[in-house]
């Protein structure tokens, strides 16, 4: 039996406000916070009494963010969300409401866009996010995505990468080195694919890594954890550029130096043998790979007994400024810390 066509409808048949209501149709407000979606020239939102507004924004251009030969589009939708949620998540905040804007080309169909959105919408769901507005344009070539996220959170409850203090420990919620293992594996499945069509991927092997890549997860469960545990971190950030990286944010951030032992870093056994088939050295993917979405964060040394029974590993300690931003071999020696992970003019990042 012949496949059927999928149905691609071009996006000027619905032109831009036939476009707009499908992709919105059926969206409801859940959040108390939300008083006016989708529909007018602005959202109208009500903080909680008393709260902060947290805002993020992320933008994700097709080509260098994503390569959609590989990214499914729902795929890329939920991520889109999920990473800007990471970001509210990371200053201790509550998300609640997204826009998501987009410049699309006529490459892609109504029926692409609905994919998209069915991730958003997935997205927004599981993380008990409104969607409230947006922007849709043409565009020349290739798909473009911004969203923008707003959560709350009590002022004293805010976590801002400065906070560290001399002592602290450095603790990092899940594993590293995955996502960016994920990557690799589906860039190399592409070439294989250009220079044989004809191949059939075998991918099982590869479930979590991929997982990882595709359908990060803000970690929000973790900010919860620690909440209901009364300990709050005295500074904390995502890990979406590379762990090292990320740890210098916070020891610039607050003035600081630190001793992370790289033996601690939590690394998945897949990562381990996806690195192992590539010869892959799996502390370089761990530190500087990115796309984690972790929680990296500093609590007070009293709260070690806390961290471990909440099964967050504790990496190495706030030092004083004097002692550098410093690796910990097993030998004892120490290796200054430099980033290494994304950037995105490309050059070293100047710090
Ligand atoms: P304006 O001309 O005032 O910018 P638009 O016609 O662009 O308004 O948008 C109409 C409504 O649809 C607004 O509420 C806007 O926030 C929402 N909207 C537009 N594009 C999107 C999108 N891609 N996703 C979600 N909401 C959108
Ligand atoms: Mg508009």
């Amino acid at each position: 039996m012949a496949e059927s066509k999928p149905v691609r409808t071009p996006l000027s048949e619905l032109g831009e406000f036939g476009l707009i209501r499908r992709l919105t149709e059926g969206i409801e407000l859940k959040q108390p916070t939300s008083l006016k979606g989708v529909g007018d020239d602005c959202a109208v939102l009500r903080p909680p009494s008393g709260q902060e507004v947290l805002v993020t924004t992320d933008l994700l251009l097709e080509g260098i963010h994503f390569d959609l030969s590989y990214v499914p589009l729902r795929h890329l939708g939920y991520k889109a969300v999920a990473v800007n949620v990471s970001d509210i998540y990371a200053m201790n905040g509550t998300p609640a409401q997204v826009t998501v804007s987009i410049g699309v080309s006529q490459r892609f169909s109504v029926e692409d866009l609905e994919e998209l959105y069915y991730g958003i919408r997935a997205a927004c769901q599981f993380y008990d996010v409104d969607l409230v507005g947006g922007d849709t344009s043409a565009s020349l070539t290739g798909l473009s995505i911004s969203v923008t996220a707003i959560g709350y959170a009590p002022k004293d409850a805010i976590c801002y990468r400065s906070g560290a203090q001399v002592n602290d420990l450095v603790c990092v919620t899940g594993n590293y080195g995955a996502a960016f293992m994920g990557l690799q594996v589906l860039e190399r499945e592409k070439k294989v694919l250009k220079d044989h069509p004809e191949a059939t991927l075998d991918l099982k092997q590869y479930t979590y890594v991929l997982q990882r890549h595709l359908q990060p997860q803000a970690r929000r469960d973790a900010v919860e954890m620690l909440r209901e545990a009364g300990l709050k971190p005295n500074a904390m950030m995502d890990v979406s550029d590379g762990l090292s990286s990320e740890i210098l944010h916070i020891c610039h951030a607050s003035g600081v130096g630190a001793r992370i032992y790289p033996e601690r870093i939590p690394i998945d056994q897949q990562t381990l043998s996806v690195c192992e088939e590539m010869g892959m050295d799996p502390l370089t993917a761990a530190l500087n790979g990115g796309e984690d979405y972790e929680l990296l964060f500093t609590v007070p040394l009293a709260a070690q007994k806390k961290v471990d029974d909440m099964g967050i590993n504790t990496i190495g300690y706030i030092a004083k400024p004097e002692a550098g931003v410093v690796a910990v071999t097993s030998d004892g020696s120490e290796v200054p810390i430099r980033a290494q992970g994304w950037n995105a003019f490309g050059g070293k990042d100047a710090k």
